[in-house]
């Protein structure tokens, strides 16, 4: 008997249409997990380096996590591997809602797309029955559009849809995969989606899941919840509204956006501005906010209602997720409202609320700089806001200028050259990063960005707070019940971190303590990728309900695996190494592990290298960040060191 995971997959052959229900090897989940531990293995397994993004040998992977479908709150991630167009290594991009464990309760842990659809399909997954069916009258149609009809023509209103839009038919380098109210954005995935000719995915599952040690489980789970409740009514004082509480609540519950406002920047990542919060900005943008916001919304299995649907007049409802609201405001320099308006179009044609709105401020600089002139916008509006609608409605159709922009600002200034190069500023391995400007160097920040292989927000951001609080006695209360640090020597760190003098930054956290510090943060994410859990209760939060000390029970009681702490650390490391060979293999190496220049206004090259050296050392990796032979082999990647080998990217 399986736990907690199904122990099957759905391959999906899409060019000669064929459909297999394969097992899966439980070994395979001891080692790597599941979600993005297994989706690793396979890609490693199947796709070589020489298969191009837009390959039909190129999978897209639907991992629901491994704990998903259990009764763990907040555990509802379906992480989407393939190799991106935009970056030409793994992107493994996710989303909530309710998809993945809608995939359990249907009988399978993965979907595996591979081949191409010479037309246009969706594919319908109702339990055992699985169809691949014709989707010609869904060309065209908006990604939420397209959940619609799809419920409606199978008469499953309880269905749930993982669809593209134009963009994604488009095969736009920065397409989303939207669902429900929550998507996988990152890295072009819904690009790949639309090259593989698949317009959406539907499942309906009525089955059920084990869990190895029912009595056991459901005891972790009503300790979370009531940690949850403890935290709403204890918020953590000192920081910014986001961290203070659990989930995202600030984007639509509350209303606070100082912080987001005066720290990211607007335009075309550039431009900061203090003071922007004024209590009249407030009062306006709540006004907004209030006239739009219908109704707070959650994902599956979670009580913690970050999203909301939103009614713009005479606009169709969509449900909004996260931030975007606010990147496509602050990139045009506009307000709350026409950010509200936007997104709705935006999500329909299912781009990524990062890169979209970048991508037009770096198009519409260009203009100003006269590198693009009034000859590649032809018709464009006059005003700010209609340039924004006017520029994406071009890029999702890859219509003149737009086709160009497609392929999102590292591809688009290479192809417009003129100095363009100089204007797409604000990106890492390819791939537009947070607006995010800052004056100091902050060490583990610099090397959460140079190493992850993500890059989104909550992979960036972690479990240890983002800057020292200003009083040593501020300091002692926090870390009185920090219970989630794996080790008590974070405490430590975190006490003697002063805003000023010997123990501030740039250099302290010293560069061991940073390496500590950056290891454990991104272990939780590669953990909370693995098991299907949202960062918002985890990896991206200050003393959240899941940490290091409880998972290894949730796994050993959920999956039946025997897990302890250190067997946790062991298998995260070895499938985050897997994915830093995938992408090793794929070229990349230490000249791309750099933040955008101007990201910090004071850079420090010489910390800058010791802490990446130091780093690549603590992680078993050589001088060019590739995993030595050594490392490999304590992992059991015996397989990778030989290929690598053979590949001459390693040496014996
Ligand atoms: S914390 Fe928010 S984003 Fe995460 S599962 Fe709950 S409702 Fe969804």
């Amino acid at each position: 008997m399986r736990y907690a995971e199904t122990g099957f997959n759905l391959e999906v052959d899409l060019t000669r249409g064929n459909i297999e229900r394969v097992a899966t090897d439980p070994g395979d989940t001891e080692l790597y997990l599941g979600g993005l531990g297994t989706n690793a293995k396979i890609l490693w397994d199947r796709v070589p380096p020489e298969v191009e993004p837009f390959s039909p040998d190129n999978l897209l992977i639907f991992g629901a996590g491994l704990l998903c479908g259990t009764p763990a709150t907040g555990c509802n991630r379906t992480i989407v591997s393939t190799i991106s167009p935009q970056t030409e290594l793994m992107a493994f991009s996710m989303m909530g809602g309710f998809w993945a464990p809608e995939l359990k309760y249907a009988g399978y842990d993965k979907v595996i797309l591979r081949g191409k659809s010479p037309d246009l399909v969706y594919l319908w997954i109702n339990n055992d029955n699985v169809e691949i069916r014709d989707a010609s009258h869904l060309k065209g149609k908006g990604a939420v559009e397209t959940a619609e009809l799809l419920r409606q023509e199978l008469n499953e209103p309880k269905a749930q849809v993982a669809a593209i839009g134009m963009a994604g038919e488009n095969r736009v380098y920065f397409a989303s995969i939207e669902q429900g109210r929550s998507s996988a954005s990152r890295g072009g995935i819904g690009a790949v989606m639309g090259d593989k000719g698949v317009k959406a995915i539907v499942v309906r599952g009525t089955q059920d899941i084990n869990v190895a040690q029912p009595a056991e489980y459901m005891e972790l789970c009503n300790e979370v919840l009531e940690y949850i409740k403890f935290r709403e009514a204890n918020y953590i004082p000192g920081v910014i509204p986001i961290l203070a509480r659990l989930g995202s609540p600030q984007e639509m519950a509350i209303h606070d956006e100082k912080w987001h406002t005066e720290n990211f920047s607007w335009g075309n990542s550039r431009t900061r501005r203090k003071g922007f919060w004024t209590d009249e900005v407030a009062s306006d943008w709540m006004k907004t906010m209030d006239n739009v916001r219908t109704r707070l919304i959650s994902c599956y299995n979670c009580p913690l209602k970050c999203g909301a649907t939103i009614s713009n007049p005479g606009l169709p409802t969509y449900m909004m997720k996260c931030f975007t609201k606010l990147t496509y405001t602050m990139a045009a320099f506009s307000d709350l409202d026409f950010g509200f308006k936007i997104a709705q179009r935006a999500t329909e044609y299912g781009v990524d609320g990062y890169s979209a709105p970048q991508v037009m401020a770096f198009a519409l600089e260009l203009y100003e700089n006269g590198i693009l002139t009034d000859d590649d916008f032809p018709g464009m509006p006059s005003d700010n806001d209609g340039r924004f609608f006017w520029l994406l409605d071009r890029i999702v159709r890859r219509e003149g200028i737009g086709d160009v922009l497609a392929n999102g600002t590292h591809w688009a200034a290479k192809e417009i050259g003129n100095g363009a190069e100089a204007y797409a500023h604000n990106n890492i391995k390819k791939h537009e990063q947070l607006p995010l400007k800052l004056g100091m160097l902050n060490p583990i920040y610099f090397l959460m960005y140079c190493t992850g292989e993500k890059i989104n927000i909550t992979q960036i951001e972690g479990q240890f707070p983002q800057g020292p609080f200003p009083k040593r006695e501020h300091r002692e209360k926090f870390v009185k019940d920090w219970f989630q640090v794996p080790d008590e020597k974070f405490k430590q760190y975190f006490l003697d971190w002063e805003p000023r003098g010997e123990n501030s930054m740039p250099y302290y956290p010293t560069v061991d303590m940073t390496c500590d510090i950056v290891d454990w943060q991104e272990r939780m994410h590669y953990i909370d990728d693995a098991l299907g859990m949202c960062a918002g209760v985890s990896s991206f939060h200050l003393k959240p309900p899941y940490h290091m000390h409880n998972y290894p029970k949730f796994i050993s009681a959920g999956a039946g695996i025997d897990m302890d702490e250190d067997k946790l650390t062991q298998a995260a490391k070895r499938y985050r190494t897997l994915i830093r060979a995938i992408n090793i293999r794929r070229g990349m190496r230490r000249k791309d592990e750099k933040p955008p220049e101007d990201h910090w206004k004071k850079r420090i090259p010489e910390l800058e290298k010791e802490l990446l050296d130091t780093y690549y050392k603590f992680k078993g990796w050589n001088n060019e960040g590739i995993p030595t032979q050594e490392s490999l082999h304590e992992l059991g990647l015996d397989y990778v060191s030989e290929d690598l080998i053979q590949r001459g990217i390693l040496n014996k």
